[in-house]
């Protein structure tokens, strides 16, 4: 795997497009926390697939199609590519590897387990983290696979709508499995593993932060072993779809907080078009 390109942040994320074997390109985020906002120090962000198949319509990644899977080494190279490339030499080494980088992770479920199996044994990371849109029966292959092992993986649910209509005009795999299944995975997770799962809700202006949206979600998580992560959408130029002010989200978050467990996420490498659905397979000029 060759570096192409790498771009640094303002809050020194450090963004990498890298070049596999065949010529296809993907991109991987390397964040450094220094206010331990992720709870790690030194977090890399992968990906999963070259591009992917999910559509979602705020994605840059998702309007690129899907090219194909990952394979496991190419999964894991990224984590290596990271601990040998990293701009200032950090001391800590990285300890959490989130895949919520190109692709939905549990549509390449096979290599994305057994990478997280050799990052385990090899690299001794032992915290991950995994975003998927809600593939049902692979949320049930994560408790049965990995229930009374040593690692831990802390779900992320990418919800982002109040409602199934809602979210299937941004995420079209609603289609295929209801919030409310959705849901029910989560809460079978949550409780298998002992942890909340972490339900991401990005605020788009005039879509879905308004009281109606407070009033469902909160019907459909109160009292849930759930966790509301709320942010910004980061701005793609896709049209119809404006971010949400800093005003309006603290709004929001101030008035859904008093009823559901919640904070506001700071999107990291937003500045380089390496927060939540930014990544892409950019061209080199
Ligand atoms: S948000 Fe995730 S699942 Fe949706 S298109 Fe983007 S990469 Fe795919």
């Amino acid at each position: 795997m060759k570096v192409l390109r790498k771009r640094i942040g303002q809050d020194h994320s450090e963004k990498y497009l890298m070049e596999l074997e065949d010529g296809n390109t993907i991109e991987t985020l390397y964040m450094f926390d220094e206010k331990r906002q992720l709870t790690f120090h030194n977090t890399v962000c992968v990906s999963s697939q070259v591009g992917c198949g999910m559509g979602c319509r705020f994605c840059a990644t998702g309007k690129q199609g899907f090219t194909r899977n990952l394979s496991m080494k190419e999964i894991v190279g990224q984590v290596d590519v990271c601990n040998s490339t990293r701009e200032n030499a950090r001391t800590v080494p990285i300890d959490a590897v989130v895949f919520a980088g190109m692709g939905e992770p549990l549509l390449n479920y096979e290599q994305v387990k057994a990478a997280i199996l050799v990052m385990r044994s090899r690299l001794g990371i032992s915290h991950f983290e995994l975003a998927t849109v809600g593939i049902v029966p692979k949320i049930y292959e994560l408790i049965k696979d990995f229930q009374g092992t040593d690692i831990s993986i802390r779900l992320n649910i990418s919800l982002h709508a109040s409602s199934d209509d809602q979210r299937r005009l941004i995420i079209p795999m609603t289609e295929r499995y209801s919030m409310y299944k959705i849901i029910q995975a989560a809460t079978d997770y949550a409780i298998a593993f002992g942890v909340k799962v972490r339900i991401r809700y990005m605020l788009f202006r005039d879509f879905n932060g308004k009281a109606e949206d407070i009033r469902r979600l909160t019907d459909l998580l109160e009292g849930k072993p759930m966790k509301l992560i709320i942010s910004q959408y980061n701005e793609n130029n896709i049209q119809g779809l404006i971010p949400s002010g800093r005003l309006e989200v603290l709004e929001f978050y101030n008035t859904i907080s008093t009823a559901i467990d919640s904070e506001i996420f700071h999107n990291f490498g937003s500045d380089i078009q390496g927060g939540c659905g930014q990544l892409k397979q950019t061209m080199v000029v």
